[in-house]
């Protein structure tokens, strides 16, 4: 069984649009972190202000870090379009369930084998 190829489109064409909402939003991150500011080496700023920046540039960071990992998912889940393997689990091959992708389309493995993993990883 596979997906029909409308669905697929219209998958792809979702993934891809968040792609460009990632990209921009990455690139207004980057804009506004104050280590990239140039000037910050001369800004002789009280350190308040400078705990302060350490703060949001810490924040900045964990969320450029979640942006980019949901940019790796998506870019693999539509390399898995292309190679005609999307929504096989990797783990049991079976067809993932089409309501557990519509929630989470770049998901890779099917609900069973998902939580086996949960259950192993929270076990350690
Ligand atoms: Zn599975």
């Amino acid at each position: 069984m596979n997906f029909p190829l409308n669905v697929l489109k219209r998958i792809h064409e979702n993934l891809s649009r968040e792609k460009h909402k990632i990209n921009t939003t990455l690139s207004s991150l980057k804009a506004q972190d104050p280590f990239s500011d140039p000037d910050r080496l001369n800004d002789n700023a009280a350190s308040d202000t400078d705990a302060i920046e350490e703060i949001s540039h810490e924040r900045m960071e964990a969320l450029e870090k979640e942006l980019k990992r949901r940019m790796v998912d998506i870019e693999e889940a539509l390399e898995r379009i292309k190679k005609g393997t999307y929504g096989r689990c990797h783990s049991c091959k079976k067809m993932i369930e089409d309501e557990r992708l519509a929630i989470n389309p770049t998901a890779l493995y099917c609900v069973s084998c998902e939580r086996k993993r949960e259950s192993k990883v929270k076990g350690k």
